[in-house]
C-alpha cells in the first residue's frame, strides 16, 4: 500500500503565466507569441500591456490586462506592471506563478515537467540568475545615518522565473496592492531585482537557479538541436543582436523565422496548421 496519499499530478491549468508587454511590441512581438506557444496554453496565459488595443481584445478576450500603467521603460512603470501582474495571480487562486517577457518563448511541457518536482505550499522561487553573483543593495538607513545593505541572488526577468502559491502569499506585505512599489522605489530597484529582493533579501528564501531559463543575455547559439526543445524559456536578440537566436534546423529558413520560435515550435508541436507537412519517410 502506499505510504500516504499521493500528491495529486500538477496541471498546467494550475500555473499562471503573465506576459508583460507594450503597445509598441503588439504587433512585432505578442502576434508571434499568440501564433505559437500561447495557443497552447491559452487558458492560463496573461498578457499585460499599457494599452487598450482592440485588436488584441479581439485575440486574447479578458486574457489582455490593461494595467493603466504607463507605456514608458522606466523602474515605476515596470514595477507598476509586475505588481498587477502579482496581485492578478493571487486573485486567480492559480498554484503557479510564471512570469516571462514578450521575447520569451515558453514549453508548456517542459514548465510543467520543472513544476511538477515541488509544491506549490512550499517555498519555491526558480529561475535564471541574472549575474554570476548576488547584488547587493543598500536596504534602509539606521538612526545613526548608516545604511545597511543586504546581498541577494534574483532571476533575470528577460528569462522567466516562477514562484509557489506558497511563496507569493509570504511576499504580500511588500508586493500586494501597491506595496510592490513602494518597495521598488525604497531600494531604487528594477522589478525583477525587487523580486529577488523581497523573496531572498527579507524572506531569506533561496532563489533556485535553473539552467532551463534564457534571456538574450547569453549566447543563445549555444543552445543546439534537440536541447532546445528541453529547455522552458528561450529568448531571441535585439535587432541590432539579430543573430543571438537558438540553433535549430530543418523547419524554416532565417528569413522566415528570424526569431526561430516559429521553428521550435513545429519541432514541438508538429501538427499545428502552418506547420509544414511530415514528410513521409
Ligand atoms: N517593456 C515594457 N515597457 C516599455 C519597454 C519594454 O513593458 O516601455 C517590456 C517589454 O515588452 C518586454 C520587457 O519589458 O516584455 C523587456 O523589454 P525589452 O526586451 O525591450 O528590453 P530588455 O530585454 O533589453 O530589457
Ligand atoms: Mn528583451
Amino acid at each position: 500500500a502506499a505510504a500516504g496519499p499521493a500528491r495529486e499530478a500538477l496541471e498546467l491549468k494550475d500555473i499562471f503565466i503573465a506576459v508583460k508587454t507594450t503597445r509598441k511590441y503588439h504587433k512585432s512581438r505578442l502576434d508571434l507569441l499568440l501564433q505559437t506557444w500561447i495557443s497552447q496554453a491559452r487558458g492560463q496565459t496573461f498578457i499585460f500591456t499599457d494599452w487598450e488595443d482592440q485588436e488584441l481584445r479581439l485575440k486574447a478576450g479578458d486574457h489582455m490586462i490593461n494595467t493603466n500603467c504607463s507605456a514608458v521603460h522606466t523602474r515605476q512603470a515596470l514595477c507598476c506592471k509586475m505588481s498587477v501582474e502579482y496581485d492578478k495571480f493571487l486573485e486567480s487562486g492559480q498554484k503557479w506563478f510564471c512570469h516571462v517577457d514578450d521575447d520569451n518563448y515558453v514549453n508548456p511541457r517542459t514548465l510543467l515537467h520543472l513544476l511538477s518536482a515541488f509544491s506549490h505550499s512550499q517555498d519555491v522561487y526558480v529561475g535564471r540568475p541574472s549575474l554570476d553573483h548576488p547584488i547587493e543593495a543598500a536596504d534602509h538607513v539606521q538612526s545613526d545615518g548608516s545604511k545597511t545593505t543586504v546581498k541577494f541572488w534574483f532571476a533575470t526577468g528577460g528569462a522567466g522565473f516562477c514562484i509557489s502559491r506558497g511563496l507569493a502569499l509570504k511576499m504580500s506585505p511588500w508586493a500586494s496592492l501597491g506595496n510592490f512599489i513602494s518597495t521598488a522605489e525604497r531600494v531604487r530597484l528594477p522589478d525583477d531585482c525587487t523580486i529577488g529582493y523581497i523573496i531572498e533579501g527579507l524572506l531569506e528564501v533561496k532563489l533556485l537557479h535553473s539552467p532551463l531559463f534564457h534571456s538574450h543575455l547569453e549566447n543563445l547559439q549555444r543552445l543546439q538541436g534537440e536541447s532546445v526543445l528541453q529547455q522552458v524559456t528561450l529568448s531571441y536578440g535585439d535587432p541590432e543582436n539579430k543573430h543571438n537566436v537558438v540553433s535549430v534546423g530543418g523547419v524554416f529558413g532565417l528569413q522566415q523565422d528570424p526569431t526561430r520560435f516559429k521553428s521550435v515550435h513545429c519541432l514541438l508541436y508538429p501538427d499545428t496548421v502552418w506547420c509544414p507537412a511530415k514528410k513521409m519517410s
